[in-house]
């Protein structure tokens, strides 16, 4: 006998984002709330496998990018005291964004305006010649460095467990192994058959946020793309060739991925990556689905994505990130370029891949915003890219402020205490 479950909210994804959404409600209100998360963990997937990075918005356009940018200045402090209140690990490593020409080097010079525009102070970032990067870290080779002492490393797949503990503890169900199949009359029902009512549902569902998006009829003007981001591991001594992440400025502006760099990590491994690989689906991490292959393609083909396949900048970048799938030298030489003493044979493992599914508009390009809709008595997040997961605590304070903002949700008089401001985070935003 299947039972009917009632929750005021139901939250369909356990990711960094629906964990810290289900955490502020939890914390603030008295409304009873569900997270529908179809692994058996939180993170299982972009929440983790990625590239650990606290991310300064130095490199974020203030207009196009305001509201994810303001995210990630305000959640900075949020994780390190979490981190530190928690024992997770956290690295004050710093990021040089490196200029290899004098064009790029003007970006460089654009992007010390847009980290001011976005709120970083003056000594936050420095604009260093190529001798001063030398001083700093003497194997690498520039024309000229953004120096941002800011940026850290973290590792959110253990940020979001501890959320989830707390909002656990707040009084959220987790439902785990639970996927989301279809909606039926403010019912959520799930591949085993199980309904789950609800007053509100929120849609934090990573790469599948779209599509599950469109079975509320929203969304459809967008379509998607998944891009495998790989890694490969560097062992000592030569992991100390350098002590600082090593960003570049992108070869491909008008796409949302950067070039592979060099990233210290905060449990002390060295890596380089990611590259940005076309894959058919949001967790085809290795190997080849045929079945999921053909239907993306023929949902390529039959959507705006189709208009990628006339530009040649994107046929172009594509080539090169297959490259530097299939070959591990094309990777390596690709990091080489600034950092010349590396050798392929200095890397010998993988590190763990994660996909990102940027959304593309009906012209057929790269949608620059996180994107929220709203349809009756549901909210759904789109293309929340990095750095999403250093933005998750402000931005989803903001997306509860705008619930309460709405009347769909109550702010209780009895909050519980929780461990960020969240009146303060508000009055920031
Ligand atoms: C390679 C890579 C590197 C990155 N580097 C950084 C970085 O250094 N710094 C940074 O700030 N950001 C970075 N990001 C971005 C960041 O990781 C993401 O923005 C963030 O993790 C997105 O979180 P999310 O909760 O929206 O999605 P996810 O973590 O994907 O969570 C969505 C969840 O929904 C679940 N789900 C999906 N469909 C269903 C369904 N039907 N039923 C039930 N559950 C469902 C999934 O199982 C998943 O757990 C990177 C991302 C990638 C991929």
């Amino acid at each position: 006998m299947i039972f009917v479950l009632k929750f005021d909210v139901v939250i369909i994804g356990g990711g960094i984002l629906g964990t810290s959404l289900s955490y502020w409600i939890s914390a603030l209100t008295d409304h009873t709330v569900c997270v529908i998360e179809k692994e058996n963990h939180v993170a299982a997937h972009a929440s983790s496998r990625n590239t650990g990075v606290v991310h300064s918005p130095f490199y974020l356009d203030p207009q196009k990018k305001k509201k994810i940018a303001k995210a990630a200045l305000l959640s900075h402090d949020l994780w390190q005291d979490y981190a530190q209140g928690h024992h997770i690990s956290w690295k004050d490593t710093g990021t040089i964004e490196l200029a290899l020409d004098e064009s790029q080097h003007r970006t460089l010079e654009k992007y010390l305006k847009w980290g001011h525009q976005n709120g970083l102070v003056d000594n936050d970032l420095e604009l260093l010649n190529s001798e001063q990067i030398k001083q700093r870290e003497p194997n690498v080779k520039c024309h000229s460095g953004l120096y941002c002492k800011k940026d850290a490393s973290t590792d959110y797949g253990l940020l979001t467990e501890q959320l989830f503990q707390e909002s656990q503890q707040n009084g959220t169900r987790f439902l785990f192994s639970s996927t989301m199949k279809k909606i039926q009359n403010h019912a959520v029902i799930l591949s085993n058959g199980q309904s789950l009512e609800y007053d509100h549902l929120i849609n934090c569902a990573g790469g599948h946020s779209l599509s599950i998006a469109k079975k509320f009829g929203l969304a459809k003007q967008y379509s998607s793309l998944h891009f495998r981001g790989e890694y490969w591991q560097i062992d000592e001594p030569n992991a100390s060739l350098v002590g600082t992440n090593i960003y570049t400025v992108a070869k491909f502006p008008k796409f949302p991925f950067l070039d592979p760099h060099w990233i210290k990590r905060s449990d002390g491994r060295t890596e380089i990556g990611p590259n940005a690989v076309p894959v058919s689906d949001p967790e085809a991490y290795s190997g080849l689905n045929m079945s999921k292959l053909l239907s993306k393609i023929s949902e390529i083909l039959s959507g705006s994505s189709k208009k990628l396949l006339l530009n040649s900048e994107f046929l172009s970048l594509v080539s090169k990130e297959w490259k530097s799938s299939i070959s591990k030298n094309n990777m390596i030489n690709r990091v080489k370029e600034f950092i010349p003493k590396i050798k392929p044979s200095y890397f010998t493992t993988r590190g763990t891949a994660g996909i990102r599914t940027p959304i593309i508009t009906k012209e057929g390009e790269f949608l620059a915003e996180t994107i929220e809709m709203q349809s009756d008595h549901s909210l759904h997040i789109i293309n929340y890219n990095s750095p999403g997961a250093t933005g998750a605590p402000a931005y989803s304070a903001f997306l509860v402020q705008q619930l309460f903002d709405s009347g769909v949700m109550h702010q209780s008089k009895n909050a519980k205490p929780d461990s960020w401001n969240f009146a303060k985070i508000i009055d920031s935003l």
